[in-house]
């Protein structure tokens, strides 16, 4: 695993988060894209040399939908940067941890995801990224 690629933040409105997130940062965020297959809508900020996510519902079964009802907006997810997805989620299922999609899918930001389950980090929902050639 490599360094941290962002921080994902669950919203209930990109619009809104978007105004809040470009006052606290100083500048707007440099892509907006919409991930039809995990029902959301994301943008994404630079902050010197960290990313931050932010994820807004865009169908009431999404997981942001979710996570939303159960705990609020908040901090999602933290994402880490990996080279081989594959290999590193063989690795980490060795480890004990819990993956959720076996298969890498394609997610925002041109990646490739995976992610762990809370229940088996702390509580935390880790996705793990690499950057599609
Ligand atoms: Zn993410």
């Amino acid at each position: 695993m490599n360094k941290i690629e962002h921080i994902g933040i669950a919203v209930k409105s990109l619009k809104e988060s978007n105004l809040l997130f470009e006052k606290l940062l100083g500048q707007p965020p440099y892509k907006e894209e919409e991930v039809k297959s995990e029902g959301v809508k994301t943008s994404f900020f630079k902050n010197g040399p960290n990313k931050i996510e932010l994820l807004e519902a865009t169908t009431a079964n999404s997981a942001i939908a979710k996570f939303i009802e159960k705990k609020g907006e908040g901090i999602h997810h933290i994402a880490f940067d990996v080279i081989d997805i594959e290999t590193e989620i063989k690795r980490l299922q060795k480890e004990g941890f819990v993956v959720l999609n076996e298969k890498p899918k394609k997610g925002a930001d041109n990646k490739l995801v995976a992610f762990l389950h809370p229940k088996s980090t702390n509580g935390v929902l880790i996705e793990l990224c690499q950057e599609i050639e």
